[in-house]
């Protein structure tokens, strides 16, 4: 199995430069497997290991695959523009591997986004031919009808777009609301799409990406890891 240095584990783990990594270590404040290590030079097995950095527990990962339930009134981008980027809900460790969201949500858009530092995984799942269906609960102003629907199914004209575009899914819940199901992400897709159909989105929220649902108990602002099973679901 592979090992490695401590010094080198927090580093690789986001925990500051090698110097930040080594004061940690000798000042105490580290433990692997349940055992304080004071020594940076300590070399331990990268499979299963669970260590702690100031209280905090952590595991190593090799890569950093996680969910998050974005709150409103956050951007999907590393540098503030008018609002906080969604990226200072994270602990600063996973902030440092560079975690980049796979594929972005409006600054007024809620719900389930993916971030990994894995950049090959990301260019796969993000790529066009690769269509993962995303599911958004899609909140309008006006009432829709079947003809909308209809509309929606059959594709619409997008402004400035040569080619229609249609929804693989649409499911109407109330008068206002549906579920629509996507295959593409393109910039402001729903909006214009409901645009489209002379309607206007009051609130979105996308509640599935694949397989996988934004659980019930992910407040908004939450993250969670997601599970070998949701990763290898969109592999
Ligand atoms: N479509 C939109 O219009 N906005 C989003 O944030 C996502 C999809």
């Amino acid at each position: 199995a592979k090992t490695l240095d401590l010094e080198r584990i927090l580093h690789k783990q986001g925990f500051g430069t090698r110097k930040m990594c080594r004061i940690l270590i000798v000042n105490e404040e580290v433990t692997v497997n349940g055992t304080m290590c004071d020594d940076p030079d300590a070399k331990f097995p990268l499979e299963n290991l669970h260590y702690t950095v100031q209280g905090e527990a952590w595991e190593y990962r090799e890569h950093s695959y996680l969910m998050m339930h974005k709150p409103a009134h956050y951007e999907c981008t590393h540098k503030t523009q008018f609002h906080p980027t969604i990226y200072t809900l994270l602990p600063a460790p996973l902030v440092e591997r560079d975690v980049q969201c796979i594929g972005r949500l409006d600054e007024d858009t809620t719900g389930l986004i993916l971030i990994s530092d894995d950049g090959q995984f990301i260019h796969k799942v993000s790529s066009p031919k690769h269509h993962v269906p995303k599911v958004y609960e899609v909140t309008c102003k006006h009432p829709l009808d079947d003809a909308h629907i209809e509309a929606l199914l059959a594709g619409v004209k997008l402004a400035d777009e040569d080619q229609t575009i249609a929804a693989l899914e649409v499911a109407r819940i109330t008068p206002l609301v549906l579920h629509m199901t996507l295959a593409e992400g393109k910039y402001h897709q729903v909006k214009r799409m409901i645009a489209a159909i002379s309607n206007r989105v009051e609130a979105l929220k996308r509640i599935r990406i694949g397989t996988i649902a934004l659980p019930a108990d992910l407040q908004p602002g939450q993250w969670r890891w997601l599970s070998s099973e949701e990763l290898a679901s969109l592999k």
